[in-house]
């Protein structure tokens, strides 16, 4: 596979990390931003560890300005940016009746915004060089909905259109645009819920377990190589079973 420059949004987290490894151990330059430079040096130093490097560039996704920063500071690093992931993403959950405008827009600001802020300081360069893969990380509750979830669904939601519309706008310059929709994946995002909550979430869940960061990667790089070039537009859920729709 030809070695690409990818960049992986929220790479420190419990999906993101996994992304990071499987495209650095597929040959791909990896960077990823971060908002805690102490911490993501040590999530560095880690990765470093087991033989992988990841470029770090700071910025937080869901200001414009920053994304931009963030972009150029990985191409000064690894060069043009060809394999973009949107993952970075919060969960704010109540009941719509109670969420407050912040819990509204804090989620909008990192889940959807940052699709916009991050992909729009990349996507001319992919048009010019004909070539490009743009992945954003959805979710199961954007495709079902979910109690207590309103924000995150509608944010979720957001990003599935926001990919077909890219799709059919890039199409004819070499570039795809999909969503990876996971169901439950046992990260730090999961496990904060309460476990007799979680315990009902995995009741409904056919195989019967929580899904593994490395599965939701699995599915990522499946989009990545040129053989996947007619693959554009498509939502590939990655959700044990849970749900079965769109
Ligand atoms: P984590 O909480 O483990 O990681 C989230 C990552 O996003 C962290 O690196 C975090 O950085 C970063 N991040 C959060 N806000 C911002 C911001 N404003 N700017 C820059 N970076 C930010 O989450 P997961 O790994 O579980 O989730 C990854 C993605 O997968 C998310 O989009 C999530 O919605 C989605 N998803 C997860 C599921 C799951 O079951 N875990 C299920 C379905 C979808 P920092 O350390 O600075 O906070």
């Amino acid at each position: 596979m030809t070695s690409r420059v990818a960049l992986v949004t929220g790479g420190t987290g419990g999906i993101g990390t996994a992304i990071c490894r499987r495209l650095a151990l597929t040959g791909h330059r990896v960077a990823t931003n971060y908002r805690n430079e102490e911490k993501a040096r040590a999530w560095q130093a880690q990765l470093r560890a087991e033989g992988i490097d990841v470029a770090l560039a700071p910025g937080d996704v869901s200001s414009d300005e920053d994304a931009e920063a963030m972009v150029r500071a990985v191409e000064s690093q690894l060069g043009p940016v060809e394999i973009l992931v949107n993952n970075a993403g919060i969960t704010r959950d109540t009941t719509f009746h109670k969420m407050s405008t912040l819990q509204w827009r804090e989620v909008i600001g990192t889940n959807l915004d940052s699709c916009f802020n991050v992909t729009r300081p990349v996507i001319e360069g992919m048009r010019a060089r004909k070539w490009g893969r743009i992945i954003q990380i959805a979710s199961i509750n954007g495709q079902k909905g979910q109690y207590g979830q309103a924000n995150y669904a509608a944010a979720k939601a957001g990003m599935h259109g926001f990919t077909i519309s890219l799709a059919q706008e890039n199409a004819k310059f070499g570039i795809t645009v999909n969503t990876v929709s996971p169901g439950y994946i046992g990260t730090d995002m999961v496990m904060a819920v309460p476990e007799e909550v979680r315990n009902k979430i995995v009741a409904q869940i056919p195989t019967g377990r929580l899904g593994e960061p490395d599965e939701i990667a699995y599915a990522v790089a499946f989009f990545l190589p040129d053989e996947a070039g007619w693959i554009t537009g498509a939502n590939l859920s990655a959700n044990g079973g849970q749900y079965m729709g769109w």
